[in-house]
């Protein structure tokens, strides 16, 4: 079943109004009308079903009863990503939604592009199109742009922090591979951090160590920014828990909300 969003302070008890981008997307793109049922959600985990009242510039909805939805399975994972320029952004913001990123935190770091800038907006959206498209009820977090610092972003200590460097010559995702597994049981948070177009100066590297992110290498070959970004949450994701098959009962709920 079709899935769309609406903002929590757009909701007045049981009704709700879209805003003009979703209710176009309900009315002109798929041409639904009153009567029809839907489902929504709000970007808190929480999934509704809701049968169409109206059809104005924002449509309205009669919110019906909340639906389980499976919880988000394996480690929480932040992606910190130094800025890129224009699409190669979109494509990080997208993917990592698609690839179950609680958090993604944009970097201004020493050698991104002079033209990457803060398109919080358009990643907003972005991200809301593809968290609705994968049935994720939960939105990513994407935070404000922000400079490295300490590089210690106030993450929590026990925080397993993973810097991907295409210099790095020893440790390998094999070497942190058992610490992710154990994430994904415990819950334990990781970080991961991704360079831009340019890669990480020398001095951030070190900052970064300093502040207890350990380095890491893909192998030899060296991938482009948003290609590592996508790479990293797979390889993370999968180790630290995040592509088990959902139990039989979600997997009929899921192909149900299709
Ligand atoms: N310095 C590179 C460009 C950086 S690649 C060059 O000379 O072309 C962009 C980012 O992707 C890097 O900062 C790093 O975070 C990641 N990356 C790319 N290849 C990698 C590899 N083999 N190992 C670890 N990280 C890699």
């Amino acid at each position: 079943m079709r899935r769309f969003f609406f903002a929590p302070e757009d909701r007045r008890g049981d009704r709700v109004r879209l805003a003009a981008d979703e209710s176009r997307h309900l009315l002109r793109v798929l041409r639904l009308k009153i009567g029809d049922e839907v489902e929504l959600i709000d970007g808190s985990g929480a999934v509704w079903g809701a049968v169409i009242c109206g059809t104005g510039r924002n449509a309205e909805l009669v919110l019906g009863e909340r639906r389980a939805a499976p919880a988000e399975p394996g480690a929480p994972l932040s992606l910190f990503q130094a800025l890129l320029t224009g699409e190669k952004m979109d494509l990080v913001v997208q993917k990592a939604t698609e690839l179950g990123a609680e958090k993604l935190v944009p970097v201004q770091t020493l050698r991104s592009q002079r033209g990457a800038a803060d398109r919080h907006r358009r990643w907003q959206r972005i991200s809301v199109g593809a968290c609705k498209q994968s049935l994720r009820p939960r939105l990513m977090e994407i935070a404000g742009v922000c400079t490295p610092g300490d590089f210690s972003f106030g993450l929590p200590p026990a925080c397993l922090k993973l810097l991907f460097w295409e210099e790095e010559r020893v440790r390998g995702v094999d070497d942190v591979a058992a610490e992710l597994v154990e994430s994904g049981r415990t819950g334990r948070p990781v970080a991961l951090f991704v360079g831009p177009e340019g890669g990480f100066a020398g001095e951030e590297v070190a900052a970064a160590q300093a502040a207890g992110w350990q380095t890491v290498g893909l192998g030899g070959r060296i991938l482009r920014a948003e290609t590592a970004s996508m790479t990293v949450l797979a390889v993370v994701g999968y180790l630290s828990g995040h592509f088990i098959c959902p139990s039989g009962e979600v997997t009929a709920q899921m192909s149900r909300q299709r």
